[in-house]
Parts: structure tokens; sequence; C-alpha cells
């Protein structure tokens, strides 16, 4: 293909409706494992002082793949857990299960014990893949279990020999057929299993490939010559969320680049990355770069190879853009809205775009449809807030094993984000808050990303959240948690009428609660109003 029509686009049928797909995206996993050993001896992932070159990984995904299916009797359909922090071995270990046909469930690597079996109980996993201390916190499960970086060297064990002539285990797959199952962030409840189409995994690499080049030039630069320079990535998040696996890990495999792992995020630890693996583009959520630009040790790095960072999965503050103009200048920022159920990122902004309109996420990606529609489904006109709804080829299939949930979220093939947004004139999109983060006072909508973005401004505040009262009169009041920064004080009272220079009265949280801990958050570093509600109210 000449690589002006790498990105011809089609329109295709999937489960009955038409919509535009990329058409050279590859069709299957294996499809794209195969192409990446045109880059061979290139340098694929650095974790630490290990290096996989992608013909390593090939080699290594191919035999485990093999073990999967001789050793494990796994078989196309069934499902193989993962419970790892970000290994190279992660890597091999998802590669490998749907090479063989099987369908990956990531774990989120946090959970602790009753969350995992939830995981495992729930996806009907056959076969766990684990690092030494998710085994050890799952020690007595009963499930097979494949056991990496532990002292008994397990994993090597199980993977044997690797021969250079290794071949992917014989399994018909199509488009079609699920690929994954990755568990949403559990923001508003309980966990969902987002099930995933290989050909979800094979359109969200060439769709954040594409938003990627017109970045490029969206921030004047050539994007030819920025082709030519080969990407090196740091990957900030955990590759169990979909952000890291398919925003970043799938995108760098297809692009032939590098990917530096971490195990954890640590801004000192990303600075020193840096610079040692001239990392070129930083991709993780708004707090990776807020964190990474106020270290103290921000200025001491050699970090001039950097020339992209972008972030998304969770609200960036239009200030973060002015820090990384200030300190940055001529990098091209990006900010990227996806969520678990689109795969990859589904609406995005970035270079001049960004600049002109900080607020926004941006623009649909090209394969994506979008419409705002008030709760009977309507269109609303531009302008007006409703509930931002998607279609394209990243949309998965539905949630596992929840027909009622898959009915309700995916209609017609659009999903239903649950996110409330509005759209200007131009088509840009602006999310206003999630429809589940919203306090209904006396029929009023009260959103709590604008009361906590009125809250941050002031100077004692370190973290705070807003959530709903239960008020018989009302419905429900407008309330807020609040954790000061060290040293600092401020009164509720204090607090009340700094807002109310900002914000109408009835938004104005009538109860305040301080507390000294931190904020119940998620790895992604969003904060669960569910956990936060439930230790504040006891509901
Ligand atoms: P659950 O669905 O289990 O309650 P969750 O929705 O937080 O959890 P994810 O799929 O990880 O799980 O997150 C997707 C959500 O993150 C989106 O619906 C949106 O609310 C938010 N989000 C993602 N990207 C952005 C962005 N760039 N700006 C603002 N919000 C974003
Ligand atoms: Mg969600």
């Amino acid at each position: 293909t000449a690589p002006g029509q790498l990105f011809e686009m089609e329109e295709i049928q999937v489960a009955g409706n038409t919509i535009r797909a990329w058409k050279h995206a590859p069709a299957t996993f294996r499809a794209l494992l195969e192409t990446s050993r045109f880059h061979g001896e290139q340098t694929f992932v650095v974790y630490e002082d290990d290096r996989l070159t992608f013909e390593e990984h090939f080699r290594l995904a191919a035999t485990l793949a093999n073990r999967l299916v001789d050793d494990y009797g796994i078989r196309k359909g069934d499902r193989v857990a993962i419970a790892m922090r970000n290994y190279p071995e992660w890597i091999v270990a998802f590669s490998a299960t749907l090479a063989a046909g099987a369908v990956a469930v990531p774990l989120n690597a946090w959970w602790t014990r009753p969350e995992l079996e939830y995981g495992l109980s729930d996806s009907g996993a056959k076969l766990l893949i684990a690092d030494g201390e998710r085994a050890e916190r799952l020690s007595g499960c009963e499930l097979p279990t494949i056991v990496a970086r532990a002292d008994d060297a397990n994993w090597a064990k199980v993977i044997g020999e690797v021969s250079p002539g290794v071949t992917l285990p014989d399994v018909e797959v199509g488009p079609d057929d699920p690929a994954t199952i990755f568990y949403t962030s559990g923001t508003t409840g309980r966990s969902k299993g987002a099930l995933g189409s290989h050909r979800n995994l094979g359109q969200a690499p060439m769709t954040v490939a594409y938003a990627l080049m017109s970045s490029v030039a969206l921030a004047g630069k050539d994007p030819a010559e920025a082709a030519a320079v080969r990407r090196v990535t740091l990957l900030t998040v955990p590759l169990f969320h979909t952000t890291g696996c398919f925003a970043v890990l799938m995108p760098t495999f297809f692009t032939g680049g590098q990917l530096a792992l971490m195990y954890k995020w640590d801004p000192k630890r990303a600075l020193e990355l840096i610079e040692r693996e001239k990392i070129t583009t930083m991709s993780g959520v708004p707090t990776n770069a807020w964190q990474l630009l106020s270290h103290p040790d921000f200025g001491k790095h050699d970090i001039s190879s950097l020339t992209a960072i972008s972030y998304g999965g969770a609200p960036a503050p239009p200030k973060l853009l002015e820090r990384i103009t200030e300190l940055l200048p001529n990098r091209t920022p990006g900010n990227g809205y996806g969520m678990t159920e689109t795969t990859a990122l589904a609406v995005y902004n970035s270079g001049r775009n960004y600049v002109a309109k900080p607020e926004s996420i941006g623009l649909p990606a090209a394969v994506i449809d979008i419409k705002v529609c008030d709760p009977q489904g309507t269109e609303v006109p531009v302008g007006e807030v409703g509930e931002l709804c998607i279609r394209g080829p990243i949309v998965i299939m539905g949630y596992w094993n929840r027909p009622d949930a898959t009915a309700e979220t995916f209609v017609n093939g659009w999903l239903h984000t649950g996110d409330l947004a509005r759209l200007d004139d131009e088509g840009f999109v602006y999310i206003v808050d999630r429809a589940k983060d919203m306090v209904i006072r006396g029929g009023e909508n009260v959103y709590c990303a604008e009361v906590e973005a009125a809250m941050f401004e002031h100077p004692a505040i370190d973290d705070a959240a807003v959530i709903g009262i239960p008020d018989d009169e009302l419905g429900e009041q407008v309330g807020a948690v609040v954790r000061l920064k060290p040293g600092a004080s401020a009164s509720a009272e204090e607090l009340q009428s700094f807002l109310t220079d900002r914000i109408a009265k009835f938004k104005v949280p009538v109860r305040i609660w301080f507390r000294e801990t931190e904020l119940p958050r998620n790895p992604g570093g969003k904060i669960l109003k569910t956990h936060l509600r439930r230790e504040t109210l006891g509901l």
C-alpha cells in the first residue's frame, strides 16, 4: 500500500449497521503480530535493563501461544486472565493469548483479592497468567496459573525452549471474533467487562496513528519529517486499562516504535527515563503531565528529545495546556477522549485547535460519528447539553455477560457514553460532566465538575470532590469533601463565600467535610465517587 493510501476508509457492516472503517487496518491480532516482524531487530519494549526486540517478542509470544494450546488446553474463545504490573511479560502474555485465538482478560493489578476473584469468575477465566505479587495475593486459587517474576522461574519453565522457526498455532480467527475483556474503571459503580473484537483491536491503532499524524500537522510541523524520527514512547499508565493497551501499546506495536515501561508512575523516574531513553512521546492521564511539569527536578534533566505530550481518560484542566506551552514550548500537546467502550481515543484536540479551544476535547476521529442527544434519543440543537453518543469501528461489541446493560448502552450501533456534552458551531465537543456525576437539586442540575473546578481555584485546597446529599425536600443537596494543603487552613464558611462569588448560589455546597487522608482514587487518578459517598455519608 502506498503511504497516501494507508489511511483510506471504506464502509462496512457491523451487526446490521453501516459504519466507516480503516480499509487497511489489520483484520485480526494475528495479522498485526505477523506484520510486527518487519521491524525485526528493532527494540520494541524496554523495562529497566531488559530489552525486547520485535522478533524476540514474536518468538516468545508464539512459543507461549503454542504452550497455551498444547499444555493448557486453551481453545478459541476461552478466557485467559492476566494480572500483572507493567512488565514485558504482560505484553507477551497478551499477545500469546490472542495469537492462540483466546480472549485476553487484563485484570486491574491494584485490585484486592476479592476484586481479582470477581474478575476471574465474572469472565469465567480458564487460566491465569500473573506476576509473583498477584499470584501471592490469590494464593490457594484453584485456577491453573502461570507465574512470571517469581523466585521459582515458573514463567521460563513454562515457555521452555524458544525456536527461531516457531510459528503461530493453527487457529481460525476473524474480525468479528471476541479478542479482549477490559474492565471499566468502576468510577460509577462496579466495573463492567467490555468485550472487544479483533476488528476493534485492529482499527484502534490506525485511529491513534492518524490522530498522531494530524496532531503533528496541527502543531505546524511537517508530518513526513516527524515520521522519519522513530517514536520512543513512555508509558505512564497501566496496561490493564485501554488507554495503556490500545492508545499507547498497540499503536507503538503497529508503527514499529519503542515503548519504555515503568513499574509504577513516578515523575522523577519519568524525567530520568526521558533523558536515558531519549523519549519522544509521553502519553498518559492529565495528572502524569501535570506532575512531571511540577516536579522540583524538572529543569535538571535533558528532555529535549520530547516532542509530543498527550493525555486523556480524564478531564484535563485548561491550565495544563498553559503550563505545557510555557515550560515545553514547540511541543505537540494533545488531549484525547475515549473510554473502555471505545477501545482507544474517539475524539481528540491537538495543536492549534487545542490552543484555540483548550476547554474542548476537540473533534471526532476520522472514522467516528457523534451525536448529542436528550434522554429520548433525539439530537439536541448546537450549544445545548445532552448525552454524547458515539458510533464507529472501535466501539466494542457490548458488555460481557450483561445483556441488560448492553441493550441500554448500545442502541442501533450507537454507544451512549453517559457523558454530558455540548457542541459548538464548528463541531468541537465539550464535556460538561458525567450523567451520573450530577447532583439534581430540586430539579436543577448541578454539574459536580463545574463546582469542583471553582473549588480548585481556592489556594488552600489540595483536592476536592462534590457529591449529592439525599434531601427530603429537594431530592438532593450539594455537598463537598475537601482536603487542604499541608499547613493551610480554611473554614467551611470561608470556602462557601469564596464560591458564592464564582458560581450560582444553588450550586454552592451546603455542607463541606474536611478530611486529612487522600480522596479515594483509582489507578487512573479518578475519584471514586461511590466510595466517597459511602465513606462520607454511609450510603
Ligand atoms: P465506569 O464506566 O466503570 O463507571 P469509567 O467510565 O471511569 O468507569 P473508563 O472507561 O476508564 O471508566 O473512563 C471513561 C470516562 O472517562 C469517560 O466516560 C469520560 O467521563 C472520562 N474521560 C475520558 N477521557 C476524557 C477526556 N479527555 N476529558 C474528559 N473526560 C474524559
Ligand atoms: Mg464509564
